[in-house]
């Protein structure tokens, strides 16, 4: 496989962080995704679009326990 960006071959299963929004709030979801080691992109099979789904799902329904991290801050422009 082959990157579509880059064309680069490097392209290994990593864990990432996945955000995912929730109403105002992002939340991390640790997931094993394939990625680009040269530019980065990341490649979804159809297993994790749905694992990403379920999580979402879940997250809606308060059925996950999260913790907070950090805080999503807006900048005052203008
Ligand atoms: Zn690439």
């Amino acid at each position: 496989m082959r990157c579509v960006i880059c064309k680069s071959s490097e392209i290994q299963t990593k864990i990432v962080e996945e955000e995912i929004k929730v109403d105002r709030d992002i939340v991390l979801i640790p997931i094993e995704v394939l990625v680009c080691l040269n530019c980065g992109e990341r490649y979804y099979d159809r297993k994790t679009v749905r694992k990403i789904e379920e999580m979402k799902a879940r997250l809606i329904k308060h059925d996950l326990e999260v913790k907070e991290v950090g805080k999503v801050l807006r900048a005052h422009v203008g």
